[in-house]
């Protein structure tokens, strides 16, 4: 069931924009391909491309995701690859919350594969107590402890992604008495 709320849809806004002008001061000199991390990023992603005032070529991965359980599988398969030539390219992987980080190691070593010029990473959220393998985090919104968060993009079983702001989501069976 849905709990309380995490982060309101205003600090999202809010972090949304100083994001964006951080990454815009990156951006001088740079060829940008922003890829979204499909498909809890997509809400953050359209909110975070609109505000950049350089021109940014887009796309979208997918990778496997949680299905209707709270815990990651631990093992990624790849559903949907970017369409555009990334090699040469300054990648922006932009994700919505990375958990263990296996999700996120495996997109970027998939990218770097590729030979881009660099990939750096955007999180709206991270789970820095959850990590089981270290990944870099160039840009992101907040930390969070350890608690399963639907809402602006995130799921459970599908449900919750279009909420505006992020909230905690306890399955059935789990809520504290
Ligand atoms: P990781 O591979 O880092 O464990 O997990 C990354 C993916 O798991 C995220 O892109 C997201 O789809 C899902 N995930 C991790 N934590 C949460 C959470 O608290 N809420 C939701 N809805 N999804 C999560």
């Amino acid at each position: 069931m849905l709990g309380e709320t995490v982060i309101t849809h205003d600090e999202i806004q809010r972090a949304v924009a100083v994001l964006a002008r951080e990454i815009d001061a990156d951006l001088e000199g740079r060829e940008p391909v922003f890829i979204c991390v499909l498909k809890g990023a997509v809400y953050f992603f359209t909110a975070l491309t609109q505000r950049i005032r350089h021109p940014v070529v887009v796309d979208f991965i997918q990778a496997s995701s949680y299905g209707a359980t709270t815990e990651s599988s631990g093992t990624v398969t790849l559903i949907k690859d970017v369409t555009v030539d990334i090699a040469g390219k300054d990648i922006y992987v932009v994700e919505d919350i990375v958990d263990t980080g296996l999700t996120l190691a495996d997109v970027v070593a998939l990218l770097q594969a590729r030979h881009p010029r660099s990939v750096q990473v955007v999180a709206l959220l991270s789970k820095p107590s959850r990590r089981k393998v270290q990944v870099r985090l160039d840009f992101v919104g907040f930390e969070i402890e350890d608690r399963f968060v639907v809402g602006f993009g995130l799921d459970f079983a599908e449900r919750f992604r279009n909420l505006p702001e992020i909230r905690e989501f306890v399955p059935d069976g789990e809520a504290t008495p």
